[in-house]
C-alpha cells in the first residue's frame, strides 16, 4: 500500500453493533433500509455492504449507480432503493441493477416512463409526497395540481409503483410527529389515486425512526445511526470512523512568535508545535482551524493555525512526551477521549456528515477489524 499522510479507519464491528441496536427499536414487521449512499457516508460500500448483507438486511438505499453496481457485484439480490430523483441516463442504466427509483414529481415521473420505454421494461418506483413540507421533490397533495399529478402517474404504464414515501425537513420531535400524521393521511389518498394495492409506506430517517415510533410505518431508512453518528439512545451507538494521521515535524518556538498563515496565532509562552500532514485539501476544513482540537497520546492539543492546503499545526506544549510519529486523531476516539460529531458540529456550525463524507472519499480507508485500535 502506498504510504499516506492520513487515513480513515473503519470499524465494521461498530456498524454491526449499531444495526442490532437500531433493530431493537423497530416495531414488529418494520423493514430496515440500510442507507449506503455517498459511498456509505464515506465508510466505503466495499466495507459496509458485507456487514449489512451478512446481518440479513434486504433493502439498501443508495444514490449512485456505482453503489448499486457494487452491491449487485457483491451478490446482493435484495431491494436497492434510490434516495433521490435520478437523471434520465442514471435511470436507464439503473434498470440493469434493478434499482427502485424515487419519483420526484410528475415531470420526473415522465423521465422514468421514458427510461422504461427505452429499456422495454417496467421500472419499480417509490412516489414521493410532500406531506412533511420539505418541498423538494414530493407531490403536494394539498393542491389540485398535486392530486392531478398523482392520478397521471398512476396511468403511466412503465411505472410499477411499489412504495409511497416522504422525507422530513427537521430533526424536531413535534415537526416529525406532525409530518408523520399528515403522511399517514396522504399516503392513503395517494395509494387510492394511484390505483395500486397495498404498497410500502416510508418516511423515517434515523432521527424520526428512533424518536417518533409512529413515523416507522412499513420501512425506515437508516443512515446516520448505522455509522454511529447519532446522539440518540444515550450513546449506545458506536462511531465507526476514526480519522488519523501522525506528527510529521515538531519544533519549539519562543513566546511572542506568530504561527501559521496570517500571523493569526501568537504564542503566549514558549511552545512546541507539531505539524500534522492534513489540510483543507484533505477535507480538514479551514473552519476547523484555530477552533478544533485533536488527540495525541490520549490528550487534547489545540489546532492553532488557520490551516494550510496539506498541513495543520497543533500545540503539544502540554503533552511533554509528544514526539514525531505519534498518532494524531482528528475525528474519533483515542484512549479514553474522543473527537465527536457533536464537537465537530459545535466548532464548525456544520453537520458532521458534511465533513466525514468528504474525509472518507479523500483519504485512504482501512478496516480495523482484527486490528487493535486502542
Ligand atoms: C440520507 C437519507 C436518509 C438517511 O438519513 P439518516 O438521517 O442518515 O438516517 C433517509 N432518507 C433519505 C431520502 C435520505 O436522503
Amino acid at each position: 500500500m502506498t504510504p499516506a499522510a492520513g487515513w480513515v479507519e473503519v470499524d465494521t464491528r461498530a456498524i454491526a453493533h449499531n444495526l442490532d441496536v437500531v433493530r431493537a427499536h423497530l416495531a414488529d414487521g418494520v423493514e430496515l433500509c440500510a442507507v449506503l449512499k455517498a459511498d456509505a457516508y464515506g465508510h466505503g460500500v466495499d466495507l459496509v455492504a458485507p456487514v449489512v448483507i451478512g446481518a440479513g438486511v434486504r433493502t439498501i438505499g443508495v444514490t449512485s449507480n456505482g453503489e448499486a453496481r457494487m452491491l449487485r457485484g457483491a451478490g446482493f439480490d435484495g431491494r436497492i432503493l434510490r434516495l433521490r430523483p435520478a437523471l434520465a441516463e442514471e435511470i436507464t442504466d439503473g434498470a440493469s441493477h434493478a434499482i427502485e427509483e424515487w419519483v420526484g414529481g410528475e415531470a420526473h415521473a415522465k423521465v422514468v416512463q421514458d427510461a422504461s420505454a427505452t429499456r422495454g421494461r417496467r421500472i419499480p418506483v417509490h412516489v414521493a409526497l410532500n406531506s412533511t413540507g420539505l418541498s423538494r421533490d414530493g407531490i403536494p397533495l394539498d393542491t389540485a395540481a398535486g392530486r392531478r399529478a398523482i392520478e397521471a402517474i398512476g396511468r403511466m404504464p412503465g411505472l410499477d409503483v411499489v412504495g409511497v414515501c416522504a422525507h422530513f425537513p427537521c430533526e424536531d420531535v413535534d415537526d416529525v410527529e406532525r409530518g408523520a400524521r399528515d403522511f399517514a393521511a396522504e399516503a392513503g389518498l395517494a395509494v387510492e389515486a394511484l390505483g395500486v394495492g397495498d404498497v410500502g409506506r416510508h418516511c423515517a430517517t434515523t432521527f424520526a425512526a428512533l424518536s417518533v415510533p409512529d413515523a416507522q410505518f412499513d420501512m425506515v431508512r437508516i443512515g446516520a445511526a448505522l455509522y454511529g453518528d447519532s446522539a440518540l439512545l444515550g450513546g449506545r451507538l458506536r462511531p465507526a470512523m476514526r480519522v488519523v494521521s501522525r506528527i510529521a515535524a515538531l519544533n519549539g518556538y519562543p513566546a511572542g512568535a506568530t504561527a501559521g498563515y496570517g500571523r493569526a496565532h501568537r504564542l503566549a509562552t514558549d511552545a512546541r508545535l507539531g505539524v500534522v500532514p492534513l489540510g483543507y485539501a484533505d477535507g480538514y476544513r479551514r473552519g476547523l482551524g484555530r477552533r478544533a482540537e485533536v488527540l495525541v497520546r490520549g490528550r487534547r492539543a489545540p489546532v492553532v493555525d488557520r490551516l494550510a492546503m496539506n498541513t495543520l499545526l497543533v500545540d503539544v506544549s502540554a503533552i511533554e512526551d509528544a514526539r514525531i510519529g505519534d498518532e494524531v486523531v482528528v475525528y474519533g476516539a483515542q484512549g479514553s477521549d474522543a473527537i465527536t460529531s457533536t464537537e465537530i458540529e459545535r466548532v464548525t456550525g456544520e453537520i458532521a456528515a458534511d465533513l466525514y463524507t468528504a474525509w472518507g472519499r479523500l483519504l485512504p480507508r482501512r478496516s480495523v477489524v482484527g486490528v487493535s485500535i486502542g
